[in-house]
C-alpha cells in the first residue's frame, strides 16, 4: 500500500472529517490549527462550526510548533489498535498546550524520555512523514526544548 493510500484508508476509519485539513497540512509539512474566521477562536479538535459564535467559516492558520507539556503518559504496552507501535515501547505520549494559539492542546509522541519530564516543560515539534507505524498519518513529534 502506498503512503497516500494508507492515509486515505486511515482517515475513512473514524472521525467526522472536520480535522482533515489538519492531517493534510501535516502531510505538506505545515502545522495548522483551525480558527474561526468570525470571532477568531482557536479549535482543537476541529469542528465544522464555531462553538463560540456559530459561524461556519473556519480557517486553518499555520502556527509555530512550540508549546508546553500539559499532560503526559509513559506507555509500556499497546493495544491491538496501536500494534504498529509495539517496537517503540516504552514511549511517552504528550498533550501539548499552544499558548500562542489560544491554549489549544495537541497530542503527539515525545522524543526519548527526559528525566525532567513534567507538566509545563517547553517542547518544540517536528513533523514526521506518514509511515506504517503511524498508521499512514504524518505526525507531530515533540522534543524537549533546549
Ligand atoms: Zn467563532
Amino acid at each position: 500500500m502506498r503512503r497516500g493510500e494508507v492515509a486515505a484508508t486511515a482517515r475513512m476509519r473514524g472521525g467526522i472529517g472536520a480535522d482533515g485539513p489538519f492531517w493534510d497540512a501535516l502531510e505538506n509539512g505545515e502545522f495548522r490549527i483551525a480558527r474561526c474566521r468570525n470571532c477568531h477562536t482557536w479549535m482543537m479538535p476541529a469542528h465544522f462550526r464555531c462553538g463560540t459564535c456559530g459561524s461556519w467559516e473556519i480557517g486553518w492558520e499555520e502556527v509555530a510548533p512550540k508549546g508546553v507539556v500539559y499532560a503526559w503518559t509513559r506507555n509500556h504496552m499497546v493495544s491491538d489498535v496501536l500494534k504498529e507501535r509495539r517496537g517503540d515501547l516504552p514511549y511517552v505520549t504528550v498533550l501539548v498546550e499552544l499558548p500562542h494559539a489560544g491554549g489549544v492542546r495537541v497530542p503527539g509522541m515525545l522524543v526519548g524520555d527526559p528525566p525532567d519530564l513534567a507538566c509545563g516543560m517547553p517542547v518544540n515539534g517536528t513533523i514526521h512523514p506518514a509511515e506504517e507505524r503511524s498508521r499512514g498519518y504524518a505526525t507531530m513529534v515533540w522534543e524537549a526544548a533546549a
